[in-house]
């Protein structure tokens, strides 16, 4: 298979442990990958897809690079956080939609100094076109990195992540991760077809786009990207829709969730993403859907910069 070449950005492996506690309370063996810890800003998995796409950008000379998401992307942080690591200047423009004020991860940005602009609209192609128009303006080289992260080649940050489980050394039956705009859910599949033989991988969407297409499309392109003669169906992957009552907005299970792993292990997930996730597989447990002797890893993706921002209603 290709190799990509890669900057280098955060602190790999992350840890794989053992939840002792909530393994008692659910009746199963769950671990946590700890993405959490990918060791730029407060870490998160938007670090091992920018490993790829700001060494893409570096190469064709880019010093400006552009992102998008909603105003407390973690993505659009740590995108911020990374290029200037770079030496590369982020321009984020972002929808105008969420928390604005200088809170989360808009009080991370104030802090980086990152040149933040929001505009007023639903369509991310308006975004895309402002970029372009600010980029030319600037007469200087820029990258324009899509919401999430989440293209072919951002994509191969969560293939190479599966290869780093291989290399961990252990095996687990099930993979459970948030999806958000597709790209770590479709990399951890693809990744599991290639590297991790008899693991199913079960994305929890947070929210609702369509999935069912977006998540073998994305891996169909990765594995292009790669050359890996591989077929993608819909049997190598499952979804769960977790999103309740909408994208950004907390829900019940989900705060339940983000509790309980407070409570019982120390570990902070956040409303938006991994407390959605969790609260997925701890349906899928009550449900009996992990058997007697099955191991179960869950996808730490971060957000930690959301979690003082958003309002979780309580
Ligand atoms: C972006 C994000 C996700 C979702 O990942 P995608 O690749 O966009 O699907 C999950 N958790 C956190 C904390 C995120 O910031």
């Amino acid at each position: 298979m290709k190799e990509f070449p890669k900057v280098s950005l955060g602190i790999f492996p992350t840890p794989i442990q053992k939840l002792h506690n909530i393994s008692r309370i659910l009746g199963a063996d769950i671990y946590i990958k700890r993405d959490d810890m990918t060791g730029i800003a407060l870490g998160g998995n938007k670090v091992r897809k920018l490993e790829y796409l700001l060494a893409d950008a570096k190469e064709k000379g880019a010093e400006i690079v552009f992102t998008t998401g909603g105003a407390q992307s973690n993505h659009a942080m740590l995108t911020a956080a990374s290029a200037r690591k770079l030496g590369m200047e982020p321009i984020l423009i972002l929808k105008k939609r969420g928390v604005t004020e200088k809170k989360g991860n808009q009080l991370l940005n104030s802090l980086m100094g990152v040149d933040v602009r929001f505009m007023d609209t639903g369509d991310y192609a308006d975004i895309y076109a402002e970029m372009d128009r600010v980029g030319e303006a600037s007469g200087k080289p820029y990258y324009k990195i899509p919401c999430g992260g989440s293209n072919a080649l951002g994509t191969l940050g969560y293939v190479e992540c599966a290869r780093e489980i291989r290399d961990q050394g252990m095996h687990f039956d099930h993979i459970i991760c948030a999806e958000g705009s597709g790209g770590t859910m479709a990399g951890m599949a693809l990744g599991a077809k290639l590297f991790l033989p008899g693991t199913r991988v079960t994305g929890m969407m947070v929210d609702t786009d369509p999935f069912d297409e977006i998540t073998p499309a994305l891996m169909r392109e990765a594995a292009a990207l790669l050359g890996a003669d591989v077929e993608i169906t819909q049997e190598d992957f499952a979804l769960r829709d977790m999103c309740g009552p909408g994208y950004a907005i907390a829900s019940e299970e989900g705060n339940a969730a983000v509790s309980m792993m407070a409570r019982e292990e120390g570990i902070f997930l956040d409303p938006v993403y991994t407390g959605k996730a969790f609260a997925g597989l701890i349906a899928m447990a009550k449900e009996g859907a992990f058997k007697p002797g099955e191991t179960v890893l869950f996808l730490h993706t971060g957000g930690a910069g959301g979690l003082f921002a958003i309002d979780m209603n309580d």
